[in-house]
């Protein structure tokens, strides 16, 4: 290791501490800066397991930092990935109104993405909607040609190429195990090694809520685990979409629904649906951790949250359990689906917020409590909007810590 002592110490080498990471040493290259994240690899949790969508920032509450971030990291984002040879497609997506019922929440979709400054959006009609997807069921639907595909993994990788560019150490396998201000320095340990850092900059994710526990601050959330399982569609019938089809959402969930995803790597992904999960690295079913599941279940805000959501939370789990019934959410959107298209099932964990009353987080959330700044919600977008919430939290950074 090179040093021991640090002016910021970022937690987290997922997509949003890297970007972070990065820009602060782009803008402060004197600064002394360490990431630090307890896996082996980086980006191994929501960012390796994200839909690798760039979303264009139609669904968000029109003057919220989703609706903004999104729309202003899509640009940044793509114009980072031309600069330094990441791969990505713009292939468009559609939102589909499968039933007349769908018809007004589709075009209150449109007008919410065009107030948020979303270029291209359009509604079309059946006779277009079977131009772009041949085999998809529909009355009308928005077209979005600046939503596109790309895989978050290699952005986060090129933000920690250049992060270690500009001088920043990267440390893997090294999770932080407890964090101890003394005088002006944090002191963060790991199962092997001490080091120092005036500031921190919290993007540990599912955990951040347990982080900034850590530092002795009560941030009034808890990070509860939501399994997102998908399926791969068999490679011999990929054929079956050209890009992405999504479902209309549930307004009141910050999740978008069953949909068929193209990967930057051709293959197609049906789902994810949003289960609730027993850890919070539980990817599969199977998955159980005592002292996460104890964590939410003595927060309040989760028997609040349930009780509001309970309807939703069982038609959820009932899809997890009966293939069937995934199945027949696919085919509302594709009736050509199969039940032998649905091959590799895989799965993602999202870190979402819930506050003591029971309120799922929908917007982004970025606080400062002193010497640090804890993102404590960054659910989708937020690959899209990494660069956009990275400098922004060094812009944070810049007051909080006097840099
Ligand atoms: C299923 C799913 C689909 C999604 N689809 C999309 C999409 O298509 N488009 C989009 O824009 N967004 C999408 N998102 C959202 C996007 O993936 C997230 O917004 C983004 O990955 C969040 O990045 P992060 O760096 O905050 O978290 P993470 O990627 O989870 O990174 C947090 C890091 O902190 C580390 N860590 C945790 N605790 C410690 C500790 N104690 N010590 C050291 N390290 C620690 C972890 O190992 C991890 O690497 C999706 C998310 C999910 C889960």
């Amino acid at each position: 290791m090179k040093q021991t002592n640090y002016d910021i110490a970022v937690i987290g080498a997922g997509i949003i501490g890297l970007a972070t990471a990065m820009q602060l040493t782009d803008k402060y290259p004197s600064s002394r800066v360490v990431v630090l994240d307890k896996e082996k690899a980086i980006a191994e949790h929501q960012t390796g397991h994200n839909s690798g969508v760039i979303h264009a920032g139609i669904y968000y509450k029109p003057g919220s930092a989703k609706a903004s971030f999104c729309y202003t990291g899509n640009k940044e984002l793509r114009r980072f990935c031309d600069k330094n040879s990441v791969p990505y497609k713009m292939c468009g997506k559609l939102i589909i109104a499968i039933n007349d019922n769908e018809i007004p929440m589709i075009e209150e979709l449109h007008k919410r993405g065009t107030d948020n400054g979303v270029k291209g959006l359009k509604l079309i009609g059946k006779e277009e909607l079977l131009e772009k997807e041949p085999n998809a069921a529909g009355l009308k639907a928005i077209w979005s040609p600046n939503t596109g595909i790309i895989d978050y993994k290699k952005v986060s990788t090129a933000y920690a190429e250049k992060f270690k560019n500009n001088g920043g150490d990267l440390l893997l396998d090294s999770a932080v195990l407890s964090l101890e201000q003394k005088n002006k320095e944090i002191y963060i340990d790991t199962h092997d090694k001490t080091i120092t850092a005036k500031h921190v900059i919290n993007c540990a994710g599912l955990h951040a809520d347990q982080i900034a526990n850590l530092m002795g601050q009560d941030v009034g959330i808890r990070i509860v685990p939501f399994r997102g399982e998908y399926y791969s569609i068999d490679a011999t019938r990929t054929n079956l979409v050209n890009g992405l089809i999504y479902p209309v959402p549930d307004p009141a969930m910050p999740f978008l629904g069953v949909h068929f995803t193209t990967r930057i790597d051709g293959s197609v992904e049906a789902g994810p649906n949003a289960v609730l999960a027993f850890a919070r690295e539980g990817y599969s079913k199977m998955s159980l951790n005592i002292r996460d599941l104890i964590n939410t279940v003595t927060f309040p805000g989760f028997w609040k949250m349930s009780a509001k959501h309970w309807k939703t939370g069982l038609s959820e789990q009932y899809r997890s359990i009966n293939k069937k019934h995934f199945l027949e959410s696919l085919q509302r959107l594709v009736p050509d689906t199969k039940m032998s298209d649905l091959t590799s099932p895989g799965a993602g964990v999202r870190a979402q917020a819930i506050d003591r009353s029971g309120n799922l987080l929908q917007d982004f959330s970025i606080i400062e409590t002193e010497n640090a700044i804890h993102v404590l919600s960054a659910p989708s977008p937020g690959a899209t909007s990494s660069l956009t919430i990275g400098r922004h939290i060094v812009g944070l950074a810049q007051h909080a810590f006097e840099l």
